[in-house]
Formats: structure tokens, C-alpha cells, sequence
């Protein structure tokens, strides 16, 4: 398998090449409420992609104190400007805030995180899972794929993309009585969880990739996925497990950065 980390770089390069032939850069607002610390970090990771590639990026810091109408007007306005090609609202918002009238206020032509239910653009993660695995010519045809996880972002719009692409789809939630019964004899798990390194070695026997959405902090604040690793040495030698970090995370922002590229064409663009 090619890693997250490579393919990224490959189709980087590609992404760059082709800004440079456009008329103008794609040009994409990460709109952040507040100060929380992730929230910064997630809109620093997306501007250096951007940079890296020449994408115009724009972060727009609202104070932690502004409103939900504050927040919808300056969403009407960059609907409307015809130099912005892709609009992200960075989570979380103010506990106050409607989340789902938030996301469905931007166009379905600039949804670029694929959010809004009709958005004219997949969602990230998913869409980057399934690129990736197309990168790696990994034939879904009649593979059995236990997707770990049914939220609106992540499980629910990769179960409808596996299906799509051929695949026997099995969807687990919190509430699945056995799900090392359904994990042990599929060909391909995708965990998106959220639960540090929940599931180990003995989940996995007859596994031959392993997809960790999971972003967690372990007891020592690190970084880690939904996977525990240890083991996997000496019992499952051949799996091939994506890493947290550098695994999903690049995926899901290279993903990012195709919509935006998208975005500017479907507004116009040359
Ligand atoms: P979410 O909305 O909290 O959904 C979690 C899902 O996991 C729910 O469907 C839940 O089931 C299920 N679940 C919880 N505990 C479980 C258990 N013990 N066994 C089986 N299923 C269980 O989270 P999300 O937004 O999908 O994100 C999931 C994880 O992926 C988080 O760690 C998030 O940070 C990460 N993430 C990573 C990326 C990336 O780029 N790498 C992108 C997005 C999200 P119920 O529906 O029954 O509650």
C-alpha cells in the first residue's frame, strides 16, 4: 500500500501544477468562533496545504462573544462574492449556535467540507478514505467492509460510498452486541470511533487493512486512533493499519483542498 503520507505528497504536486495554469487561485475562508485551541490547529494544518499548493487561503476569527447572526451575515456576504470559490465553518461553535442551520446557510456550490445534506461536494473524510483507496487500486468489488462509527460525516457517507463502489457494507454503532463477530472475517474495518485504541489484535483476525479514522488523546496526551497496535507484529504481521498521525487526517485535508479546486471551476472558473 502507498501511505496517506505519500499519496498526499504525489497528489499535492498534481494539485500545484494545476493552480498554476488557473486564471486566478482557488480562494477558500475558514471561518473560526472563539479560541478553541484544536479549532486553531485544525485552520493552521489547512492553511499550510493551502500554501503549500496556492490556494488563497483566508482565516476569519470571530470573537468568542459574537452571534449566530453575526456569523450568518458574513456567510451571506462570502456566498455572494464571486472571488470566493469554497467557505468552511470550523467546529466547534459556541454552545449557543445551531450548528445545522450554520452549515446550511453556505451555498451548496462553496460547501466544500461536503457538510450540507444536497452539497454539491463530497464529504472529506470519506471522499479521502475512498481516493486514497482508489490510488491503491484497491478493488471493492465483493470485499466485506465493517465500517466502525455511523455519524452524518464520517460512517454514514462512507457506508453509501463502499456500497456504491461494490462492496458487502456492515455498519456498526455503540449499541452492536458483537463486533469483533462481524471485524474478525472482513476483508477491510474502518474505524470512526473516537475511543483511544479500543480495538486490538483480536478483532482483526482474517483483516487485510485497517482504516483508523479515530483522532484521540492517550493517558499521556499523545495523539492515537481507535486501533491498538500492539501485537500486531507478531499476530497480524500482514495488516496493513493507517497510522494516527499521518493517517486519515491528510486524507481528510488533501480532500479539503480537491473540493476548493472543484469549488473554483463550478464558479467559473478557467
Ligand atoms: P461521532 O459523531 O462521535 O460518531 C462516533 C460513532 O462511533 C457513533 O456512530 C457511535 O455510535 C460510534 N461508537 C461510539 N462508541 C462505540 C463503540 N464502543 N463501539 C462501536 N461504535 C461506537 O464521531 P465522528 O465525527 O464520526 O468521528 C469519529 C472519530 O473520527 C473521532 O475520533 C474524530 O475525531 C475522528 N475524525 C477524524 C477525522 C480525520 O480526518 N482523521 C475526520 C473526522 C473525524 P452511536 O451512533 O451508537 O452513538
Amino acid at each position: 500500500m502507498i501511505s496517506c503520507e505519500e499519496y498526499t505528497k504525489v497528489r499535492k504536486d498534481l494539485f500545484k501544477k494545476q493552480i498554476l495554469s488557473m486564471n486566478r487561485p482557488p480562494a477558500l475562508v475558514a471561518i473560526q468562533v472563539g479560541n478553541d485551541k484544536a479549532s486553531s490547529s485544525y485552520i493552521r494544518g489547512k492553511f499550510k496545504d493551502s500554501d503549500e499548493i496556492g490556494i488563497d487561503f483566508t482565516h476569519v476569527h470571530m470573537e468568542e462573544d459574537s452571534t449566530q447572526q453575526e456569523l450568518l451575515t458574513l456567510i451571506d456576504e462570502l456566498n455572494e462574492d464571486p472571488n470566493i470559490d469554497g467557505i468552511i465553518v470550523q467546529l466547534p461553535l459556541p454552545k449557543e449556535f445551531n450548528v445545522r442551520l450554520v452549515q446550511e446557510r453556505i451555498s451548496k456550490y462553496k460547501d466544500v467540507d461536503g457538510f450540507r445534506k444536497d452539497s454539491a461536494f463530497k464529504s472529506c473524510t470519506p471522499k479521502g478514505v475512498m481516493d486514497w483507496f482508489a490510488f491503491n487500486e484497491v478493488n471493492l468489488v465483493g470485499q466485506d467492509v465493517v465500517v466502525i462509527g455511523r455519524s452524518e460525516i464520517v460512517g454514514k457517507p462512507l457506508v453509501n460510498m463502499l456500497i456504491d463502489a461494490g462492496a458487502t457494507v456492515t455498519c456498526c454503532n455503540s449499541k452492536s452486541k458483537n463486533i469483533g463477530f462481524y471485524t474478525d472475517t472482513a476483508d477491510i474495518v474502518i474505524s470512526a470511533v473516537g475511543k483511544p485504541k479500543i480495538f486490538d489484535f483480536r478483532y482483526f483476525s482474517d483483516v487485510n487493512i485497517i482504516v483508523d479514522v479515530g483522532i484521540n488523546r492517550n493517558e499521556d496526551g499523545k495523539l492515537c486512533g481507535d486501533i491498538n497496535t500492539e501485537h500486531f507484529d507478531k499476530f497480524l504481521p500482514n495488516v496493513y493499519v493507517t497510522p494516527v498521525p499521518k493517517g486519515v487526517g491528510l486524507l481528510t485535508r488533501l480532500a479539503l483542498m480537491d473540493n476548493t479546486i472543484h469549488a473554483y471551476y463550478l464558479n467559473g472558473g478557467k
